[in-house]
């Protein structure tokens, strides 16, 4: 799977590659991933992409000459390509959409500046645009490598172990239940002994109640159908 970032400051995401989980699967040829930088097909002289708003008011966007040539070009190399924006004023990214977007071949991330993007743009382009959170961010750079992260994720391959996806938080109407590990006392807080004996219905059932517990505690709005 490839991820194409566009993007004026690649430097803000390429770290992120660079070690851990994402590291070892491109390593392993799982995941790749690209940069365009629009200041690259921007027309004008000095290689601006931004202006004032027509509307007036403070701030600048960016415009849409550059980023329709980027696009262009990107799509023309790569036919398949699933173009998302992140917008601070659009759904919500969740789990599910990360499930599914791991099915795409390239996925495509433009990543907004200033006060954003010329509307044009995200008209003409958008297959989809996601807000990673109620709060406003400098840039999509931080929101593209979110979603990115949460996708690779569920890229057949990229964890060793992918049956610890199906227990997560986000997998079922329930979070995931308490973990520990050793040493099973630690400064007079011992591990719940259940989970030392072995039997693994009893755990299974621990777990259950505990992810009951956990949901109610932290997000009450959640687990409705596990309630009798
Ligand atoms: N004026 C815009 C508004 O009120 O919605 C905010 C623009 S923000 C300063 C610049 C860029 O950061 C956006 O174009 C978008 O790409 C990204 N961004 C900011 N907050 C975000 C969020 N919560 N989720 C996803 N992207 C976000």
């Amino acid at each position: 799977m490839k991820f194409t970032f566009v993007t004026l400051f690649s430097n803000l995401i390429e770290f992120y590659f660079k070690d851990s989980i994402l590291k070892k699967a491109i390593e392993k040829d799982l995941i790749k991933y690209e940069f365009y930088n629009p200041r690259e097909y921007s027309t004008n002289k000095h290689k601006k992409v931004d202006d004032y708003l027509c509307s007036g008011g403070a701030g600048l966007l960016m415009t849409p000459q550059p980023l329709f040539d980027t696009l262009e070009d990107i799509k023309s190399k790569n036919p398949d390509s699933y173009i998302i924006f992140p917008l601070a004023a659009a759904k919500p990214f969740r789990q599910n959409d990360a499930k599914r977007l791991a099915k795409k071949k390239n996925i495509v991330f433009v990543c907004g500046r200033y006060e954003g993007i010329d509307e044009r743009v995200i008209e003409e382009y958008a297959d989809e645009v996601f807000s990673i959170g109620e709060y406003i961010l400098t840039g999509g750079e931080l929101a593209s490598l979110v979603m990115c992260d949460a996708i690779s994720r569920n890229v057949d391959g990229v964890l060793g172990n992918s049956e610890s996806l199906d227990m997560e938080s986000y997998e079922s109407d329930l979070l995931e239940a308490p973990s520990f590990t050793k040493p099973e006392s630690f400064q007079n807080l011992s591990v719940p002994s259940a989970f030392l004996k072995g039997n693994h219905s009893k755990i299974a059932n621990l777990k259950f109640q505990m992810s009951i517990c956990k949901t109610k505690y932290y997000r009450p709005d959640k687990g409705k159908n596990n309630e009798k």
